[in-house]
Protein backbone atom coordinates (compact mmCIF):
# COMPACT_ATOMS: atom_id res chain seq x y z
CA UNK A 1 0.00 0.00 0.00
CA UNK A 2 2.91 2.07 0.61
CA UNK A 3 2.79 3.82 -2.81
CA UNK A 4 -1.04 4.41 -2.75
CA UNK A 5 -1.93 8.18 -1.69
CA UNK A 6 -4.29 8.30 0.98
CA UNK A 7 -6.91 11.64 1.18
CA UNK A 8 -9.72 10.35 2.87
CA UNK A 9 -8.72 11.81 6.34
CA UNK A 10 -12.44 12.88 7.36
CA UNK A 11 -13.03 9.01 7.22
CA UNK A 12 -10.57 8.08 9.29
CA UNK A 13 -6.62 9.12 9.73
CA UNK A 14 -3.68 6.42 10.05
CA UNK A 15 -2.55 5.72 13.55
CA UNK A 16 0.23 8.56 15.12
CA UNK A 17 3.60 6.26 16.08
CA UNK A 18 2.62 8.39 19.94
CA UNK A 19 -0.93 6.23 19.65
CA UNK A 20 0.58 2.99 18.87
CA UNK A 21 3.37 3.19 21.41
CA UNK A 22 0.90 3.92 24.00
CA UNK A 23 -1.72 1.46 22.74
CA UNK A 24 0.91 -1.11 22.75
CA UNK A 25 1.70 -0.49 26.15
CA UNK A 26 -1.27 -0.35 27.90
CA UNK A 27 -2.33 -3.60 25.89
CA UNK A 28 0.15 -5.39 28.30
CA UNK A 29 -0.84 -4.23 31.59
CA UNK A 30 -2.85 -7.03 33.18
CA UNK A 31 -4.63 -5.12 35.65
CA UNK A 32 -8.00 -3.97 35.90
CA UNK A 33 -8.28 0.11 36.45
CA UNK A 34 -11.16 -0.10 38.84
CA UNK A 35 -8.86 -2.82 41.07
CA UNK A 36 -7.00 -1.04 43.93
CA UNK A 37 -3.88 -3.38 43.79
CA UNK A 38 -0.56 -1.88 41.85
CA UNK A 39 -1.67 -3.82 38.54
CA UNK A 40 -5.19 -1.82 39.00
CA UNK A 41 -3.44 1.52 40.01
CA UNK A 42 -0.99 1.48 36.83
CA UNK A 43 -4.29 0.87 34.41
CA UNK A 44 -5.61 3.93 36.12
CA UNK A 45 -2.76 5.88 35.64
CA UNK A 46 -3.29 5.72 31.82
CA UNK A 47 -6.51 6.08 32.02
CA UNK A 48 -6.11 9.09 33.88
CA UNK A 49 -3.34 10.80 31.93
CA UNK A 50 -5.54 10.29 28.82
CA UNK A 51 -7.78 12.16 30.08
CA UNK A 52 -6.27 14.91 31.46
CA UNK A 53 -4.78 15.31 27.60
CA UNK A 54 -8.16 14.96 26.00
CA UNK A 55 -9.21 17.64 28.24
CA UNK A 56 -6.58 19.76 27.05
CA UNK A 57 -7.08 19.67 24.04
CA UNK A 58 -10.92 20.31 23.99
CA UNK A 59 -10.41 22.86 26.51
CA UNK A 60 -12.56 21.25 29.20
CA UNK A 61 -11.29 19.75 33.28
CA UNK A 62 -10.23 16.24 33.19
CA UNK A 63 -13.38 14.99 35.39
CA UNK A 64 -15.76 16.33 32.21
CA UNK A 65 -14.49 13.58 30.82
CA UNK A 66 -16.46 10.81 30.28
CA UNK A 67 -14.99 8.03 27.84
CA UNK A 68 -17.28 6.00 25.01
CA UNK A 69 -16.87 3.51 22.27
CA UNK A 70 -16.66 6.64 19.48
CA UNK A 71 -18.16 9.55 18.46
CA UNK A 72 -21.12 7.40 17.55
CA UNK A 73 -21.99 6.76 21.27
CA UNK A 74 -20.87 10.05 22.35
CA UNK A 75 -23.37 11.57 20.69
CA UNK A 76 -26.20 8.81 21.58
CA UNK A 77 -25.24 9.35 24.92
CA UNK A 78 -25.61 13.13 24.96
CA UNK A 79 -28.92 13.48 23.14
CA UNK A 80 -31.12 12.85 25.92
CA UNK A 81 -34.68 14.24 27.64
CA UNK A 82 -34.08 15.91 31.23
CA UNK A 83 -30.54 17.55 30.79
CA UNK A 84 -30.44 20.42 32.35
CA UNK A 85 -28.14 24.08 32.92
CA UNK A 86 -27.92 25.24 36.51
CA UNK A 87 -30.27 25.92 37.77
CA UNK A 88 -32.51 25.71 34.67
CA UNK A 89 -35.67 23.21 33.14
CA UNK A 90 -35.03 19.87 32.17
CA UNK A 91 -34.87 19.85 28.03
CA UNK A 92 -37.94 17.98 26.61
CA UNK A 93 -37.33 18.41 22.63
CA UNK A 94 -34.36 18.21 20.73
CA UNK A 95 -33.34 20.57 17.95
CA UNK A 96 -30.30 19.34 15.49
CA UNK A 97 -29.25 21.14 11.98
CA UNK A 98 -29.86 19.38 8.66
CA UNK A 99 -26.37 18.65 8.30
CA UNK A 100 -25.39 16.21 10.99
CA UNK A 101 -24.01 13.38 10.95
CA UNK A 102 -26.26 10.76 10.90
CA UNK A 103 -25.58 9.38 14.56
CA UNK A 104 -27.34 12.67 15.71
CA UNK A 105 -29.95 12.83 13.25
CA UNK A 106 -31.19 9.61 14.40
CA UNK A 107 -31.92 11.33 17.89
CA UNK A 108 -30.65 9.42 20.96
CA UNK A 109 -32.76 9.40 23.30
CA UNK A 110 -35.77 11.51 21.64
CA UNK A 111 -38.66 10.55 19.98
CA UNK A 112 -38.83 11.22 16.19
CA UNK A 113 -41.97 13.54 17.09
CA UNK A 114 -39.77 15.56 19.53
CA UNK A 115 -36.94 16.34 16.59
CA UNK A 116 -36.84 19.67 14.78
CA UNK A 117 -34.49 20.27 12.17
CA UNK A 118 -32.51 23.80 11.32
CA UNK A 119 -31.70 24.97 8.31
CA UNK A 120 -28.72 26.30 6.33
CA UNK A 121 -27.42 28.19 3.98
CA UNK A 122 -26.11 27.48 0.35
CA UNK A 123 -23.10 27.46 1.52
CA UNK A 124 -23.56 24.85 4.66
CA UNK A 125 -23.72 27.58 7.48
CA UNK A 126 -26.76 26.70 9.86
CA UNK A 127 -28.86 29.53 9.78
CA UNK A 128 -29.51 31.32 13.12
CA UNK A 129 -32.47 32.88 12.54
CA UNK A 130 -34.02 29.86 11.71
CA UNK A 131 -32.52 28.62 14.97
CA UNK A 132 -34.71 31.67 17.09
CA UNK A 133 -37.46 30.60 15.36
CA UNK A 134 -37.62 27.23 16.40
CA UNK A 135 -36.54 28.14 19.87
CA UNK A 136 -39.41 30.45 20.49
CA UNK A 137 -42.68 29.58 22.54
CA UNK A 138 -41.64 25.83 23.01
CA UNK A 139 -40.40 23.60 25.51
CA UNK A 140 -36.77 24.00 26.65
CA UNK A 141 -34.81 22.48 24.34
CA UNK A 142 -31.08 20.59 23.53
CA UNK A 143 -29.94 21.84 20.59
CA UNK A 144 -27.15 19.72 18.47
CA UNK A 145 -24.85 21.52 15.96
CA UNK A 146 -21.91 19.67 14.71
CA UNK A 147 -18.44 22.27 14.84
CA UNK A 148 -17.38 21.48 11.51
CA UNK A 149 -19.23 19.41 8.83
CA UNK A 150 -17.77 16.06 7.98
CA UNK A 151 -18.60 16.35 3.88
CA UNK A 152 -17.97 20.21 3.33
CA UNK A 153 -15.49 21.10 6.18
CA UNK A 154 -18.21 24.25 6.84
CA UNK A 155 -17.51 25.72 10.31
CA UNK A 156 -20.73 26.26 11.71
CA UNK A 157 -21.13 29.56 14.15
CA UNK A 158 -21.88 27.49 17.51
CA UNK A 159 -20.56 30.08 19.85
CA UNK A 160 -23.29 32.52 18.38
CA UNK A 161 -25.92 29.28 18.63
CA UNK A 162 -24.88 28.50 22.31
CA UNK A 163 -25.89 32.42 23.68
CA UNK A 164 -29.09 31.84 21.52
CA UNK A 165 -29.70 28.78 22.95
CA UNK A 166 -29.31 29.67 26.38
CA UNK A 167 -31.10 33.14 26.16
CA UNK A 168 -33.88 30.65 25.50
CA UNK A 169 -33.36 28.32 28.08
CA UNK A 170 -31.82 25.51 26.33
CA UNK A 171 -28.84 23.57 26.28
CA UNK A 172 -26.40 22.92 23.17
CA UNK A 173 -24.18 20.09 22.03
CA UNK A 174 -21.53 19.86 19.40
CA UNK A 175 -20.10 17.33 17.68
CA UNK A 176 -16.61 18.32 17.74
CA UNK A 177 -15.44 14.91 15.82
CA UNK A 178 -14.29 16.65 12.34
CA UNK A 179 -12.78 19.68 14.55
CA UNK A 180 -10.32 18.12 16.68
CA UNK A 181 -6.79 17.89 15.85
CA UNK A 182 -7.40 20.59 12.44
CA UNK A 183 -8.88 23.58 14.22
CA UNK A 184 -8.24 24.53 17.91
CA UNK A 185 -11.05 25.56 20.23
CA UNK A 186 -11.74 25.67 23.65
CA UNK A 187 -15.07 24.68 24.70
CA UNK A 188 -15.14 26.74 27.46
CA UNK A 189 -14.73 29.77 25.13
CA UNK A 190 -17.36 28.56 22.87
CA UNK A 191 -19.90 28.06 26.05
CA UNK A 192 -21.10 24.81 24.88
CA UNK A 193 -22.67 22.35 27.52
CA UNK A 194 -21.72 19.06 25.80
CA UNK A 195 -18.78 18.09 23.17
CA UNK A 196 -17.94 14.85 21.43
CA UNK A 197 -14.71 13.64 20.18
CA UNK A 198 -13.74 10.40 18.49
CA UNK A 199 -9.88 8.83 18.63
CA UNK A 200 -9.67 7.75 15.06
CA UNK A 201 -10.03 10.88 13.59
CA UNK A 202 -6.86 12.34 15.19
CA UNK A 203 -4.57 9.42 14.65
CA UNK A 204 -5.66 7.42 17.58
CA UNK A 205 -6.77 3.76 17.70
CA UNK A 206 -10.93 3.00 16.00
CA UNK A 207 -13.54 2.48 18.72
CA UNK A 208 -13.07 5.34 21.36
CA UNK A 209 -13.97 8.78 21.96
CA UNK A 210 -15.24 11.13 24.58
CA UNK A 211 -18.41 13.06 25.80
CA UNK A 212 -17.19 15.71 27.64
CA UNK A 213 -19.57 17.78 29.43
CA UNK A 214 -19.50 21.27 30.86
CA UNK A 215 -19.59 22.47 34.53
CA UNK A 216 -22.56 22.36 36.67
CA UNK A 217 -24.58 20.18 33.74
CA UNK A 218 -26.74 17.43 35.16
CA UNK A 219 -26.96 14.80 33.19
CA UNK A 220 -27.14 12.85 30.94
CA UNK A 221 -28.82 9.75 32.11
CA UNK A 222 -25.81 6.99 31.34
CA UNK A 223 -27.16 4.79 28.48
CA UNK A 224 -25.22 2.01 29.56
CA UNK A 225 -25.52 1.16 33.37
CA UNK A 226 -23.38 -1.51 35.28
CA UNK A 227 -20.70 -0.70 37.14
CA UNK A 228 -19.49 2.65 38.44
CA UNK A 229 -16.77 3.11 35.90
CA UNK A 230 -16.79 6.73 34.39
CA UNK A 231 -17.59 8.45 37.26
CA UNK A 232 -21.12 6.01 36.47
CA UNK A 233 -21.86 7.83 33.13
CA UNK A 234 -20.68 4.94 31.80
CA UNK A 235 -20.66 1.13 32.91
CA UNK A 236 -18.18 -1.37 31.50
CA UNK A 237 -14.57 -2.20 32.16
CA UNK A 238 -12.56 0.51 30.22
CA UNK A 239 -10.70 0.03 26.98
CA UNK A 240 -7.63 1.05 28.52
CA UNK A 241 -5.97 0.63 25.01
CA UNK A 242 -8.07 2.38 23.31
CA UNK A 243 -8.20 5.33 25.65
CA UNK A 244 -4.35 5.44 26.22
CA UNK A 245 -4.01 5.98 22.10
CA UNK A 246 -6.89 8.48 21.85
CA UNK A 247 -5.01 10.55 24.79
CA UNK A 248 -1.81 10.15 23.01
CA UNK A 249 -3.06 10.80 19.74
CA UNK A 250 -4.90 14.01 21.45
CA UNK A 251 -1.73 15.28 22.71
CA UNK A 252 0.41 14.98 19.44
CA UNK A 253 -2.33 16.31 17.50
CA UNK A 254 -2.14 19.35 19.49
CA UNK A 255 1.52 19.68 19.67
CA UNK A 256 1.71 20.28 15.67
CA UNK A 257 -1.67 21.99 15.26
CA UNK A 258 -0.79 25.29 13.88
CA UNK A 259 2.28 24.19 12.15
CA UNK A 260 0.13 21.75 10.48
CA UNK A 261 -2.75 23.60 9.88
CA UNK A 262 -0.29 26.49 7.76
CA UNK A 263 1.16 23.90 5.39
CA UNK A 264 -1.68 21.60 4.73
CA UNK A 265 -3.75 25.36 3.78
CA UNK A 266 -1.27 25.71 0.86
CA UNK A 267 -1.31 21.87 0.34
CA UNK A 268 -5.18 22.84 -0.31
CA UNK A 269 -4.87 25.83 -2.23
CA UNK A 270 -2.75 24.03 -4.56
CA UNK A 271 -5.32 21.16 -4.91
CA UNK A 272 -8.07 23.59 -5.50
CA UNK A 273 -6.31 25.58 -7.88
CA UNK A 274 -5.76 22.25 -9.86
CA UNK A 275 -9.14 21.39 -9.99
CA UNK A 276 -10.65 24.32 -10.82
CA UNK A 277 -8.59 23.74 -14.08
CA UNK A 278 -11.96 21.66 -15.09
CA UNK A 279 -14.88 23.78 -17.07
CA UNK A 280 -17.53 23.80 -14.58
CA UNK A 281 -15.82 22.40 -11.45
CA UNK A 282 -17.86 23.57 -7.74
CA UNK A 283 -16.12 23.61 -4.81
CA UNK A 284 -18.81 23.61 -2.06
CA UNK A 285 -18.85 25.66 0.86
CA UNK A 286 -15.49 27.36 -0.59
CA UNK A 287 -17.01 31.18 0.59
CA UNK A 288 -17.20 30.65 4.70
CA UNK A 289 -14.70 29.37 6.78
CA UNK A 290 -13.91 25.55 6.20
CA UNK A 291 -11.42 22.41 7.84
CA UNK A 292 -8.05 23.68 6.08
CA UNK A 293 -8.34 19.50 5.08
CA UNK A 294 -11.50 19.62 3.26
CA UNK A 295 -12.07 19.98 -0.06
CA UNK A 296 -15.65 19.07 -1.31
CA UNK A 297 -15.91 19.07 -5.14
CA UNK A 298 -17.98 18.22 -8.52
CA UNK A 299 -18.14 19.16 -11.72
CA UNK A 300 -21.36 18.65 -14.33
CA UNK A 301 -22.73 15.01 -15.07
CA UNK A 302 -19.83 13.31 -12.68
CA UNK A 303 -20.78 10.76 -11.38
CA UNK A 304 -19.21 10.25 -7.36
CA UNK A 305 -18.71 6.47 -7.54
CA UNK A 306 -17.54 6.32 -10.73
CA UNK A 307 -14.88 9.31 -10.06
CA UNK A 308 -14.10 7.14 -6.77
CA UNK A 309 -13.75 3.91 -8.34
CA UNK A 310 -11.45 5.43 -10.76
CA UNK A 311 -9.62 7.53 -8.46
CA UNK A 312 -8.85 4.21 -6.34
CA UNK A 313 -7.64 2.49 -9.66
CA UNK A 314 -5.21 5.00 -10.22
CA UNK A 315 -4.21 4.30 -6.59
CA UNK A 316 -5.60 7.02 -4.67
CA UNK A 317 -8.01 6.91 -1.86
CA UNK A 318 -10.73 9.33 -1.99
CA UNK A 319 -14.41 9.27 -1.12
CA UNK A 320 -18.14 10.10 -2.64
CA UNK A 321 -19.24 13.00 -0.58
CA UNK A 322 -22.71 11.27 -0.27
CA UNK A 323 -23.70 8.59 2.54
CA UNK A 324 -22.46 4.69 0.88
CA UNK A 325 -24.12 2.34 2.72
CA UNK A 326 -25.01 -1.26 1.57
CA UNK A 327 -23.27 -0.69 -1.78
CA UNK A 328 -25.79 1.98 -2.65
CA UNK A 329 -25.03 5.37 -2.73
CA UNK A 330 -27.23 7.77 -1.57
CA UNK A 331 -27.29 11.65 -2.78
CA UNK A 332 -25.74 13.22 0.15
CA UNK A 333 -28.35 14.58 2.94
CA UNK A 334 -26.06 17.65 3.66
CA UNK A 335 -25.84 18.96 -0.16
CA UNK A 336 -29.43 18.64 -0.23
CA UNK A 337 -29.74 20.46 2.77
CA UNK A 338 -27.94 23.17 0.79
CA UNK A 339 -30.25 23.06 -1.55
CA UNK A 340 -29.08 21.23 -4.58
CA UNK A 341 -30.57 18.63 -6.77
CA UNK A 342 -30.28 15.22 -5.81
CA UNK A 343 -28.28 14.69 -9.46
CA UNK A 344 -25.65 17.22 -7.97
CA UNK A 345 -25.83 15.88 -4.56
CA UNK A 346 -24.83 12.63 -5.68
CA UNK A 347 -21.98 13.42 -7.73
CA UNK A 348 -19.70 14.78 -5.17
CA UNK A 349 -16.26 14.16 -4.38
CA UNK A 350 -14.44 14.47 -0.74
CA UNK A 351 -10.89 15.22 -0.73
CA UNK A 352 -9.45 15.61 2.67
CA UNK A 353 -5.89 15.82 4.07
CA UNK A 354 -4.13 15.18 6.99
CA UNK A 355 -0.40 15.42 8.86
CA UNK A 356 1.78 13.47 6.53
CA UNK A 357 0.18 14.92 2.97
CA UNK A 358 2.85 15.63 0.61
CA UNK A 359 3.10 17.98 -2.57
CA UNK A 360 3.85 14.61 -4.24
CA UNK A 361 0.27 13.03 -2.89
CA UNK A 362 -1.77 16.23 -4.48
CA UNK A 363 0.61 15.86 -8.10
CA UNK A 364 -0.76 12.53 -7.88
CA UNK A 365 -4.50 13.80 -7.11
CA UNK A 366 -4.45 16.26 -9.74
CA UNK A 367 -2.91 13.89 -12.51
CA UNK A 368 -5.50 11.60 -11.66
CA UNK A 369 -8.09 13.78 -11.96
CA UNK A 370 -6.87 15.29 -15.40
CA UNK A 371 -7.27 11.81 -16.85
CA UNK A 372 -10.80 10.80 -15.16
CA UNK A 373 -12.22 14.33 -16.27
CA UNK A 374 -11.01 14.06 -19.58
CA UNK A 375 -12.48 11.11 -20.23
CA UNK A 376 -15.64 11.74 -18.66
CA UNK A 377 -15.66 14.77 -20.77
CA UNK A 378 -15.11 12.72 -23.76
CA UNK A 379 -18.02 10.30 -22.88
CA UNK A 380 -20.59 13.38 -22.17
CA UNK A 381 -19.33 15.00 -25.78
CA UNK A 382 -20.03 11.20 -26.95
CA UNK A 383 -24.03 11.07 -25.17
CA UNK A 384 -24.86 14.33 -26.79
CA UNK A 385 -23.59 14.22 -30.04
N1 LIG B 1 -19.68 12.73 13.98
C1 LIG B 1 -19.04 13.07 12.86
C2 LIG B 1 -19.11 14.48 12.38
C3 LIG B 1 -18.32 12.12 12.14
O1 LIG B 1 -17.70 12.48 11.01
C4 LIG B 1 -18.28 10.79 12.62
C5 LIG B 1 -17.56 9.73 11.87
O2 LIG B 1 -17.43 9.77 10.67
C6 LIG B 1 -18.96 10.48 13.81
C7 LIG B 1 -19.65 11.47 14.46
C8 LIG B 1 -18.96 9.09 14.38
O3 LIG B 1 -17.76 8.82 15.07
P1 LIG B 1 -17.28 7.31 15.28
O4 LIG B 1 -16.82 6.80 13.96
O5 LIG B 1 -16.16 7.42 16.28
O6 LIG B 1 -18.43 6.56 15.83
Amino acid sequence: MSDRVYLDWNATTPLRDEARRATAAALDLPGNASSVHAEGREARKWIEGARSAVATAVGAQPRSVVFTSGGTEANALALAPGLRRDGGSAVERLIVSAVEHVSVLFGGRFSQTSIASIGVTRAGVVDLDHLRDLLRGGPPALVSIMLANNETGAIQPVEEAAAIVHEAGGVLHIDAVQALGKISFDMRGLGVDLLTVSAHKVGGPKGVGALVLSEGLSGPEPLLRGGGQELSRRAGTENVAGIAGFGAAAAAAMDCLPASTARIQTLRKQLENGLRQTRGTLIFSDSVQRLPNTTLFTVPGLRAETAVIGFDLAGIAVSSGSACSSGKVQPSHVLQAMGFDAEIAQGAVRLSMGWSTQDADIDSCLEAWRSLSGRLLKSQRRNTA
